[in-house]
């Protein structure tokens, strides 16, 4: 886990923190922590989500264990520009959800001499790279990978388990629908 201090932190240019992991991983919650410790800082913070995803509250940034932050939903990633011109720190959820422009704009973000906090799944529910996340993961200067429990052995795990036989890459949900498993428990459910 990375601990910013006042020392360790980069002076005089922006950078981009990547935490990438499976569903139930704790990423929002870590996220949440970063930009809470901020907000205590009295750095100007900015949240952001995509309008997809309609959990638990819509305007707030909710990790599964319900601790929440104030966001603002936007359908498109070039509104996170223009919406953080007195920013110092942005932070962005659900990354997954934004298309591949996300990659340019926290770049745009970070020139700017911003904080860029990014969390977001990194493999969809058939484990494979989930854009723009694996870009992301490229241009960043740190990068946080979660682990959750495989629920069935136990086992550290990075793969998102869906419960369903939907072949669609998103569906929107929580426990009802996905698990958390490792390499060995994961498989990729048939249609029938
Ligand atoms: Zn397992």
């Amino acid at each position: 886990m990375i601990e910013f201090t006042p020392h360790s932190m980069p002076k005089e240019t922006g950078w981009i923190e990547v935490i990438a992991g499976c569903m139930f991983s704790g990423k929002t919650e870590e996220l949440i922590r970063r930009l809470r410790r901020a907000q205590i800082a009295k750095q100007n913070v900015k949240i952001f989500k995509p309008k997809i995803d309609l959990r638990f509250s819509h305007t707030s940034i909710v990790s599964h264990s319900e601790q929440s932050l104030p966001s603002l939903l936007v359908t498109d990633a070039k509104e996170i520009l223009s919406l953080s011109n007195d920013a110092k720190v942005v932070g962005i959820d659900e990354a997954q959800f934004f298309s591949q422009e996300l990659v340019s704009i926290c770049n745009q973000l970070a020139n700017d001499g911003k904080r860029v906090i990014v969390a977001g799944l990194d493999q969809d529910y058939q484990g494979i790279p989930f854009e723009p996340m694996p870009q992301l993961l490229a241009i960043a200067e740190y990068i946080t990978k979660t682990l959750a429990i495989c629920v069935a052995c136990g086992n550290p795990a990075d793969k998102t388990q869906r419960k369903t036989t939907s072949a669609e890459r998103v569906v929107v949900g929580a426990a009802d629908i996905y698990e958390a498993r490792c390499r060995k428990c994961h498989y990729i459910p048939k249609e029938n």
